[in-house]
């Protein structure tokens, strides 16, 4: 059965990608409401209505469950007693056994293996012996990684050494860890798929993603790798949404070493950073998509209008007062977006502009010509 435009449509969190879905879903004749624990949030300034009360609140939760017709999630850190809550009142797609796949690394990288992806070689631990057995039998260099997920960077440790093992197990205050070889990166792509009610699969194809400070800066569409990769990529998306039995958006990030391989680096259950240029560059955005999927409508063409190319505006930006925002918007094919954040911390994104251009090199340059021009 289909949830038509008109029924309510309910977010977990409040970021921008609960905005940018919120925006897609209302243009489309959806209400939605969002519940987080914050308020004048980047979803809340857009949706019908803004719950604040805290995840742990399951009345809360329950009393949110009732207005809506289906709840998706904008960040995989929901706590999953929140995801359990709504059980049985309300469906939650994508489902709650995804997001807790994807919600730890080692789970998530067990679950790859197991299933025959193509993965870096890693090893789980949760004792500091553990993780010596780990290192000893992958090698090093390596990276040591929170298993909780952080995002961005945040909880990584590269190792050169064995002896250096001791003192990252006492920096990440003996919690489960993932340890990972480090393998050389020729680049960094990823593929944004979804997969509807009905088991259909539409995946848009790779983007490439270059990262500052751990943080996405750039991405270009579509990626420079040959055909037979990207055919690749997108075959392991879909076999990754199906073997999750998933419904919703998902992105898969990949490793393409300097040896050429493949490698599926991590999950992410839900719209993706590196997909906000199909809200300009593609037929239908990761978004809509996203709002399709779960409402049980057919999928849209995941086709690319144009090469283009996304760069993200962190706080940083604003060291010196506001950005020049008229001197971006001098460049005719480029689109800003901000996502209505009153703070602007360094490293906090606060919106992206997005270029469309003949080639990708040329949508790439106007995209950092246009960023570099906020600060004139
Ligand atoms: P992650 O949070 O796991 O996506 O890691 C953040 C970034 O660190 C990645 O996008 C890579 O650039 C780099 N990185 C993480 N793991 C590895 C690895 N095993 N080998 C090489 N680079 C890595």
């Amino acid at each position: 059965m289909i949830i038509a435009p008109g029924a309510t449509l309910g977010v977990l969190g409040s970021g921008q990608l609960g905005r940018m879905f919120t925006i897609a879903a209302r243009r489309m004749g959806y209400r939605v409401h969002t519940f987080s624990p914050d308020q004048d949030t980047p979803t809340g300034q857009v949706a019908d209505l803004e719950v604040t009360a805290p995840y742990e609140d399951l009345d809360a939760l329950r009393t949110f469950a009732k207005d809506v017709a289906v709840v998706t999630f904008e960040f995989e850190n929901v706590p999953s007693d929140a995801v359990h809550a709504l059980d049985g009142l309300v469906p939650v797609r994508p489902s709650g056994a995804a997001l807790y796949t994807s919600q730890q690394r080692g789970r998530e990288k067990a679950f790859l293996s197991e299933r025959g992806f193509p993965t870096v070689p890693f090893a789980r631990a949760t004792t500091l012996a553990e993780l010596q057995d780990g290192v000893a039998r992958i090698g090093t260099p390596a990276v040591i990684k929170s298993a909780a997920f952080g995002y961005d960077g945040k909880g990584q440790h590269k190792i050169t050494r064995a002896n250096e093992v001791e003192r990252v197990w006492t920096a990440l205050k003996g919690a489960e860890v993932l340890v990972e070889k480090f393998v050389s990166l020729q680049a960094e792509i990823s593929v944004i798929a979804a997969r509807g009610l009905d088991g259909s699969v539409a995946e848009y194809p790779p983007f490439e993603n270059r990262h500052s400070n751990h943080i996405l800066d750039v991405t270009t569409a579509p990626a420079a790798v040959p055909a037979a990769m990207a055919t690749r990529a997108r075959e392991i998306a879909r076999a990754i949404l199906e073997a999750l039995d998933y419904v919703g958006v998902l992105c898969v990030e990949f490793f393409v070493t300097t040896d050429n391989e493949l490698l599926v680096n991590e999950l992410a259950p839900r719209p993706h950073n590196s997909g906000h240029l199909t809200f300009d560059a593609a037929v239908t955005s990761q978004f809509e998509q996203q709002v399709r999927a779960i409402c049980g409508l057919p999928l849209g063409s995941t086709e690319l209008l144009k090469p283009a190319a996304m760069a993200n505006l962190l706080g940083d930006l604003w060291a010196d007062g506001e950005p020049n925002w008229a001197a971006a918007c001098r460049f005719p094919d480029v689109k800003l977006h901000l996502y209505g954040k009153s703070q602007p911390r360094p490293g906090r994104k606060m919106g992206h502009l997005t270029a469309t251009a003949r080639t990708v090199a040329e949508a790439q340059d106007i995209v950092v010509a246009a960023r570099d021009a906020l600060l004139s």
